[in-house]
């Protein structure tokens, strides 16, 4: 049995991947702002530093995986909090614990991304995308607070997140340690139903075609992360998988 960190495990996806890993018999560290063995906030570079010092302790320095759900929605109302968190929240934990990944067995990593990642491609190429690859943390913040909408922050973190798993393909194969992102889409968790209860998002969430006619589950999603983790998808690096009941598909059916 393994040992595993997993961000944003309070409620959630996170719950969700945490339960069916804790009942697999693995040991789990949580990093969250609550009900979590690591109490951290991730959004700025000290909890970050101190969340990743925290689990090398506790993980002796050894980690087989990690899973990185933790999030907030563009909804939130605090475009710099979302450009932090959904994007200096995932790479920097991710560069911080690759050490002690490499001391793991079969060591194997999964980051939430979004369907939304791909929803409006103009946004690839925005100046916040590119603050947030170049790890300019304090421009990524102005720009999110001066020049974009929650939702577009939102969408940018997630492309920029799935990019730097991405480009981190080489370097982490070479370290033995598999990484690939699953990217979601509308699921019911505490952050959709926000989504749904804010004005103007709530519609647009409502009138998103997902194929399968329905949001999905917790527990569909962290079915997928085990998988992803487990030995059996040894081959399976550097990947994005769209676990969304086909609404990529559908918004973007020729590019993949
Ligand atoms: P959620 O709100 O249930 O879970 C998010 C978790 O992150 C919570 O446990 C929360 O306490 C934690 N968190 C929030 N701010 C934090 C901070 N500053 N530091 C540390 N932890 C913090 O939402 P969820 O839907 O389970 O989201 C999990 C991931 O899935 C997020 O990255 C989200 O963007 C992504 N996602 C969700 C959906 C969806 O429809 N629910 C769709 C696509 C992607």
């Amino acid at each position: 049995m393994g040992t595993i960190a997993i961000s944003g495990c309070a409620t959630g996806i996170g719950a969700a991947t945490r339960a069916s890993l804790e009942a697999d018999g693995h040991e789990v560290i949580g990093i969250d702002l609550k009900d979590a063995e690591v109490i951290a906030d991730l959004s700025t570079p000290d909890g970050r530093q101190a969340a990743a010092l925290a689990v090398q302790g506790r993980s002796d320095g050894r980690l087989d995986r990690v899973v990185l759900c933790a999030g907030v929605g563009g909804h939130i109302g605090n475009n710099a909090l979302v450009a932090s968190l959904n994007y200096f929240g995932v790479v920097d934990l991710l560069d911080a614990l690759l050490p002690a990944l490499k001391q793991g067995a079969d060591p194997s990593v999964v980051v939430i991304c979004s369907n939304s990642a791909q929803l409006s491609l103009e946004f690839a190429d925005s100046s916040l995308a590119r603050a947030m690859l170049d790890h300019d943390e304090a421009a990524a913040r102005r720009l999110a607070d001066d020049e974009f909408a929650g939702q577009a922050v939102y969408m940018i973190s997630k492309n920029a997140v799935g990019r730097a798993v991405r480009r981190r393909t080489l370097e982490w194969g070479d370290a033995g340690v598999r990484l690939n992102a699953v990217a979601p889409g509308p699921v019911e968790t505490p952050l959709l139903q926000a989504g749904l209860e804010t004005p103007g998002d709530g519609d647009a969430i409502r009138s998103f075609k997902v194929p399968v006619g329905r949001f999905g589950r917790p527990d569909e999603i962290a079915r997928v992360i085990r998988f992803l983790l487990a030995p059996e998808s040894g081959f399976v690096h550097g990947a994005v998988w769209y676990v969304d009941g086909g609404a990529d598909a559908n918004v973007r059916p020729d590019r993949f």
